[in-house]
């Protein structure tokens, strides 16, 4: 550690250029094997154009699943292997959301959200109450509510920085407006979508039903200023709700894991996690297909550049982070089976926008350690490593006092797209994501050297 610390000390004092030393060298060469290399952004583009609405379940999971093993295969992986596990699950082949006033109907931009049940054959029309927060509903009680639509219509803050502090602050209305619209008697509930930006795209996501399960969809910005107009000055104007869905109680599904043995300490494991499970209505490049492959091209780099990874490396690629969150479980029972010791995890779930820290859900003493490296990778647009978020998918591996790493990236656009259909490969950028993969590799390549001890 003493000959780090040196190391740190040079690299703090100079301010011109990389030092001279071999890991600075070394990360150099990560870095240039990830810029000159498409391999991860030619096999994002196929899971995004021949696997697009990869919900688990669907046979688009499956095959996503394939493309990755046969992405594994050719990156240099020792092992490969999928784990099967039962989980319940949800699918949704049509949903409808039309305005009804003054004697005319419009088609509102509108995706269910999971999991929503089904409408009646025919649907559900009903009167529509607006509100802006949960609370609203305690005021104007079941008299005001029962046999109605409830309409969530608070706008998401702008004032947020962070944009994930922006969808923190708006996302009750999608993952508890329904369940508690049904409370009061509601026949069925929409909300505004969760983002920030004002177009059509309807924008997906999980809500939580402990009681009754009504009907609930999301509805595009610009259509929620719609219905909110036109209930002003029409608040008898209605709407109709069509939603096909089913709920499956019992499927088998998989984690797909690709390894790179540890020459030193082989039963050591440190977990690259992403998920490639997506919504229904989206090619999922940035949620999650990006972290996906980014993870992934981990491997490939480390076998081009023969680095002798002491631990081993595992690459889990998660299913259902986007529902139930089965995966996570399921791989943590896994590991408890075997009893597998896991040295750290490292998830990406924030899109390949452009880089700019890690974050560490550890102990203070480890948040400190692996802080350490921030000036190694510095010149590649890492700005902090500090404390914080973990992970979904690795979240569970909290329970085993495993330390969790997040890659976080400039969030700003990153809700623009979030499930939605406008999460599509286009969006991605080649040097982002390639600049994502260099940092990845780089902090991995660090902590597998000299440890967070
Ligand atoms: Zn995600």
């Amino acid at each position: 550690m003493k000959f780090l610390y040196a190391l740190m000390m040079l690299l703090l004092t100079d301010t011109v250029a990389l030092p001279q030393n071999a890991d600075s060298l070394l990360i150099r060469k990560i870095f240039d094997q990830a810029l000159t290399s498409r391999n991860a952004y030619d096999h994002l583009e196929q899971l995004c154009t021949q696997a697009p609405g990869r919900l688990f379940g669907s046979p688009n999971s499956l095959l996503a699943l394939d493309l990755m093993k046969a992405a594994f295969e050719q990156m240099g992986a020792d092992t490969i292997y999928l784990q099967p596990f039962h989980t319940p699950a949800w699918k949704c082949d049509s949903s409808s959301v039309y305005l009804i006033n003054a004697g005319k109907q419009l088609s509102l931009h509108a995706d269910a959200l999971g999991p929503s049940p089904s409408t009646p054959a025919g649907g559900i029309e009903a009167e529509v109450i607006e509100v802006q927060s949960l609370d609203e509903l305690e005021t104007l009680g079941r008299k005001a509510i029962e046999g109605k639509i409830v309409f969530f219509n608070r706008k998401w803050d702008p004032t947020f920085i962070r944009t994930f502090e922006g969808y923190g602050d708006a996302v009750d209305q999608r993952a508890h407006g329904p369940e508690k619209a049904a409370a009061y008697g509601a026949i069925a509930a929409v909300v505004r979508s969760v983002t920030n930006s004002q177009d059509h795209f309807p924008h997906t996501g999980s809500t939580r039903f402990a009681g009754k399960k009504i009907p609930a969809l999301a509805i595009s910005t610009l259509d929620a200023d719609l219905l909110s107009a036109t209930l002003s000055n029409s608040p008898k104007a209605r709407l109709r709700l069509n939603v096909a869905s089913e709920d499956l109680p019992d499927i088998l599904t998989y984690n797909l894991i690709a390894e790179r043995k540890g020459r030193e300490k082989p039963e050591e494991i440190i977990v690259l996690g992403s998920h490639i499970d997506t919504w229904f209505n989206t090619a999922g490049a940035h949620d999650d297909g990006a972290g996906v492959v980014m993870t992934s091209d981990v491997l490939r780099i480390f076998s081009a550049l023969h680095i002798p990874n002491k631990r081993s490396l595992r690459i889990v690629v998660y299913m259902d982070e986007e529902l139930y969150q089965s995966g996570g479980r399921a791989y943590l029972e896994a590991v408890k089976a075997k009893g597998e010791k896991h040295y750290l995890a490292l998830e990406s779930d924030g899109g390949a926008f452009t880089p700019r820290m890690f974050t560490v859900d550890a102990s203070p003493e480890i948040v400190e350690k692996i802080a350490r490296f921030q000036p190694f990778v510095g010149p590649y647009g890492i700005e902090t490593i500090k404390a914080g978020w973990g992970g979904v998918d690795i979240g569970p591996l909290k329970t085993i006092q495993v330390p969790l790493m997040s890659y976080g990236t400039d969030s700003q656009r990153y809700f623009d797209l979030h499930h939605s259909a406008n999460d599509s490969f286009d969006k991605i950028n080649l040097r982002e994501l390639q600049l994502g993969i260099g940092c990845i590799s780089s902090v991995i390549y660090l902590i597998d050297k000299y440890g967070y001890e």
